[in-house]
């Protein structure tokens, strides 16, 4: 294997990693005759991760929410997308390992995000449901509907509970508005769906170990959603940590069992730097430290953006938020940083703009957070509704979900409520076993 990039008297900008921070500065950099980019993600496509719950919910097919790197880069000669997995990285050579085999750079990019955090809990490792990828979510999906199926067929009341109960872990964004999105599936479309089950016995839990929900968020919204929530037949248990679950029963920090064979967890991220990076440089959660030039911390040619950098301002001295415009804003910025630097000139710092937070709670229900103004109910769903719209890549895509946001509203009816299986090779080979599933990415 060799990754057969040809060498050329342009610099090499390598970014690891086309999530919003990595794709924006490859884009940005894209046609410029100074680069030559070299564009490393494990998967031939971008994911727009605010929208895995809707795949999780059945709500969106997980191809509208995902993008082909080559067609964003279509005719872009100067790029060179890899599909494969950045191993190690070399700063003494400036080559980093990849599976295909190594790669140098004039300029490297860490751009790799972060992955779920289960903060060491082996049994929730094993049995928890994650939502860090696209494969996670729609893993989720088939979970959910295969219970729905599986609660037909038993008879003791305690195997249905098992079946029907959902617990989510963590309050942020994530877990608010699965909650939301199960609560309103469980009024409407599931009754229809499966008239032989009770869902007035389905309950659906979303425990919080802070004292609030979206935490990062205003007072007002917090109430707001949480409102929202209990209105919708949602338990919100906050102050509560769990601590283990056997498959069957989530056991919390403070005694209190629940009967759930489907734990959700979304809990909490942790950065996924490359190995090779001096330890002293990389915090607790994995974030890389850099300066305001998203330069890694001794290194001129080394940079980190995204979730994955840890680049403090005065107003942020633990860091920027884990969030989508910290990762695009730092990725646009450092473009205009190698530029200035190719035509010698010095760097500029950067500095954060916040545009503001927000997530949905169920059917025209949304809390959005301003700099300057908070606002709660209908009017902030359709804000929530149009800016999500207009982040995702791709204009097949934006209409796609649009049409479904409609129909799902107008019929109340998550159209994709399907459960679609790998088709294992014959010989439960487990390695075999694990690259398909790695490797499923279907409606
Ligand atoms: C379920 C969920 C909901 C979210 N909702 C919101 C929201 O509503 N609003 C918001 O602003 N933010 C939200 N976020 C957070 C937001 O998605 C992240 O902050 C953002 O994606 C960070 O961008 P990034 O470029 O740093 O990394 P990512 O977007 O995570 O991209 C990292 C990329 O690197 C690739 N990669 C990782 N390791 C390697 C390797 N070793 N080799 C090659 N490639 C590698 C990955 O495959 C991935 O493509 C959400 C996140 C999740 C999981």
């Amino acid at each position: 294997m060799n990754p057969n990039i040809p060498r050329t008297d342009r610099k090499r900008v390598v970014i690891v990693g086309a999530g919003f921070g990595g794709l924006r500065l490859a884009r940005k950099l894209a046609g410029r005759k100074e680069f030559q980019v070299v564009l490393i993600n494990k998967n031939n496509f971008h994911e727009f991760q605010p929208l895995y719950y809707q795949v999780a919910t059945s709500g969106l097919e997980a191809s509208s929410i995902l993008f082909p790197l080559r067609a964003v880069f279509q005719n872009c000669k100067n790029v060179h997308i890899r599909v494969t997995s950045v191993t190690q990285v070399h700063p003494e050579t400036s080559t980093i390992d990849t599976d295909l085999g190594p790669i140098e750079y004039d300029y490297l990019v860490i751009a790799t995000g972060a992955d779920t955090n289960f903060f060491g809990m082996k049994n929730i490792i094993e049995r928890a449901l994650p939502m860090k990828s696209v494969s996670e979510a729609i893993t989720l999906r088939n979970r959910i509907l295969q219970n729905f199926e599986d609660a037909l067929s038993v008879d003791s009341s305690d195997e249905k509970e098992g079946f029907l109960n959902v617990v989510v872990v963590g309050g942020g964004p994530t877990g608010v508005e699965l909650c939301g999105t199960f609560a309103e599936m469980r009024r409407t479309v599931l009754p229809s769906d499966y008239p032989e089950l009770d869902f007035k016995r389905m309950q659906i839990y979303l425990i919080e170990s802070g004292g609030e929900l979206l935490g990062p968020m205003s007072k007002e919204s917090q109430e707001k959603s949480q409102e929202y929530l209990t209105r919708l037949g949602v338990i919100v248990q906050l102050n509560t940590r769990v601590q283990d679950f056997d498959g069957k029963t989530v056991f919390m920090a403070d005694g209190s069992t629940i009967r759930t064979n489907n734990l959700v967890w979304a809990a909490g991220v942790r950065a996924t730097p490359p190995v090779g990076l001096p330890a002293e440089i990389i915090n607790k959660s994995g974030r890389i430290l850099v300066n305001r030039y998203s330069q890694v911390q001794g290194f001129d040619t080394i940079f980190a953006i995204g979730d994955v950098a840890l680049m403090t301002e005065e107003k942020y001295p633990n860091g920027h938020p884990q969030i989508a415009q910290p990762a695009i804003q730092q990725g646009k910025h450092l473009a205009a940083n190698l530029i200035r630097t190719v035509k010698g000139k010095p760097m500029e710092e950067f500095t954060y703009k916040d545009l503001g937070t927000m997530a949905t709670i169920g059917r025209g229900k949304a809390v959005v957070d301003l700099p300057f103004w908070s606002f709660q109910g209908v009017f902030a769903w359709m804000v929530w509704l149009f800016v999500h719209l207009m982040s995702i890549v791709g204009v097949k895509n934006r209409l796609l979900i649009f049409i479904n946001w409609m129909w799902n509203y107008l019929s109340d009816d998550q159209s994709l409520r399907l459960i679609i299986k790998p088709k294992l090779p014959k010989g439960n080979f487990e390695a075999m076993k694990q690259k398909v599933e790695d490797q499923l990415v279907t409606k």
